[in-house]
């Protein structure tokens, strides 16, 4: 088992830490629908990306109209 040859300081390893702050995200409105979405990433809520559909979306399905 490898063991460390010298101890960590507080101060050493507050310094390692110093860049584990996570970031907050960054999200950009649909040009769409304007809900929030990741920039560079297809909208979730209406599937569009660059101006187009490129998810289809399920739409409802009348069951008595499917019927007839
Ligand atoms: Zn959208």
């Amino acid at each position: 088992m490898a063991v460390q040859q010298n101890r960590v300081t507080r101060s050493r390893r507050n310094m390692r830490r110093s860049h584990d702050a996570l970031v907050a995200a960054n999200p950009n409105e649909c040009s769409s629908c304007g809900e929030l979405r990741r920039p560079h990433h297809v909208c979730p809520s209406c599937g569009h990306y660059d101006g187009r559909e490129v998810i289809a979306q399920s739409t409802e399905v009348d069951l008595e109209d499917d019927a007839a």
